[in-house]
């Protein structure tokens, strides 16, 4: 499959759904994946894409993986992508990206399964380094180039530890992903233009009905319906692609109503393995 291809895997967040897995998605650029974030439940999504013909590669080829921050729902599933493509067949190490704390998280996730590992080394012809993994915890500036892709980091605003939003710059267009973030005042100028604005959302209509302690994490942390219209306005993207939306009752289409009434472009509510192409 030539092009790139963004595949949803988890739209999802820490409130566990029946029909959404937390967050993941990967971004492939002539049938190589890039995963951004790892939740629950993202290698399954993977098998499943694949079973359903949506996508031209395999859990062997998942072996890059920018992580935006390291709450659980975006890195519950990092055992699961060690080990499960590794069994799988996969031959290479994972070249993780992230902020700091995730070097040390890899290390602790690899302790954990030291059973697991020294018995499939022993006695599974499962190869030597397709279990392991590299952190490159990112520093300013970060910017990461093959000959399909650049990768860019912006430091974003999701209280107390450090987060990233990520810019990915492909022959066919160019992806940004917001991550978990409150609105940063750098953000539009960076993000402006971009081809398809991938953003995380809460509905400002339903914030008044939360408890008081949520409706104050929320707001101080996360980006409103409100907050993503007057963003869209000034990236104009060419798609706006809502994921990890806290709906709160409402349905896709009323969530994409309350920035459409502030936002004259294309949003698109995402679900569980949608793909978009560029
Ligand atoms: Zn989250
Ligand atoms: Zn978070």
């Amino acid at each position: 499959m030539s092009g790139a291809q963004v595949l949803i895997l988890g739209s999802g967040t820490p409130n566990a759904e029946a029909d959404r897995v937390s967050s993941g998605l990967a971004i492939a650029v002539d049938g190589r994946p890039y995963l951004v974030d790892c939740g629950h439940g993202v290698v399954q999504r993977v098998v499943q894409a694949r079973t359903h013909g949506l996508i031209s590669w395999d859990t062997t080829d998942l072996d890059r993986l920018f992580l935006t921050h390291l709450h659980a729902d975006h890195t519950v599933g990092l055992p699961d992508l060690l080990y499960t493509p590794w069994i799988h067949g996969r031959e290479t190490p994972v070249d993780a990206f992230g902020p700091a704390g995730l070097e040390r998280m890899l290390a602790h996730i690899q302790l954990a399964y030291a059973e697991n590992i020294r018995e499939h080394l022993s006695a599974h012809p499962c190869s030597e380094l397709g279990y392991q993994a590299q952190a490159h915890e990112l520093g300013a500036g970060f910017r990461y180039r093959d000959q399909r892709i650049e990768v860019q980091a912006l430091p974003a605003n999701h209280g107390d530890l450090d987060a990233f939003s990520y810019k990915f710059a492909t022959p066919a267009g160019t992806v940004v992903v917001s991550g978990d973030t409150k609105p940063t005042p750098d953000f539009a100028d960076w993000a402006r233009g971009c081809d398809l604005l991938i953003h995380e959302v809460y509905s400002a209509r339903q914030l008044p009905d939360r408890p008081p302690a949520w409706r104050a994490y929320h707001s101080r942390v996360h980006t409103s319906t409100r907050e993503l219209a007057a963003l869209a306005n000034e990236i104009r993207p060419g798609r706006l692609l809502l994921y990890h939306q806290l709906f709160w009752g409402l349905t896709p289409g009323e969530l994409v109503a309350e920035i459409s009434s502030d936002y004259a472009g294309e949003v698109l509510s995402s679900s569980d393995l949608d793909v978009f192409e560029l």
